[in-house]
């Protein structure tokens, strides 16, 4: 079994974590598992896609599974979630001082319960 974090070929069996094998590196020291749970590169693009295409595109959770990626529509929430728990915010320039966007008012008012203004 090569190492995942120096990549030689010098580790041993070490007990379970959670029913799969564990094993420890002798040139390192560090412990890993062959199959560990971590996201393919391959589905990373997927992932990546998907974001672009919700945010941007505003295609839907169903849209996108049924008819880009051949999966279920949960899979996409998942993807989505994922992606805005981990997106930074942007940053704002100190130098702006107000904006406005088009319909966000309306949708804030109504959520309030308040007067709306259209
Ligand atoms: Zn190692």
């Amino acid at each position: 079994m090569h190492c995942r974090y120096c990549g030689l070929d010098s580790s041993y069996k070490n007990g379970f974590v959670k029913g799969k094998q564990r094993y420890k590196c002798k040139n390192c020291g560090k412990n890993f598992q062959e199959k560990d749970g971590r996201t393919k590169g391959s589905t990373l693009t997927k992932q990546a896609l998907a974001i672009a295409l919700y945010t941007m595109c505003r295609a839907s959770y169903n849209f996108l599974a049924k008819k880009i990626f051949k999966c279920s529509p949960t899979t996409i929430m998942n993807w989505i979630k994922k992606g805005a728990k981990t997106a930074r915010m942007p940053k704002i320039s100190d130098d702006i001082k107000e904006l406005e966007f088009d319909e966000m008012w309306h949708f804030l008012e109504r959520k309030e319960n308040q007067r709306v203004f259209t």
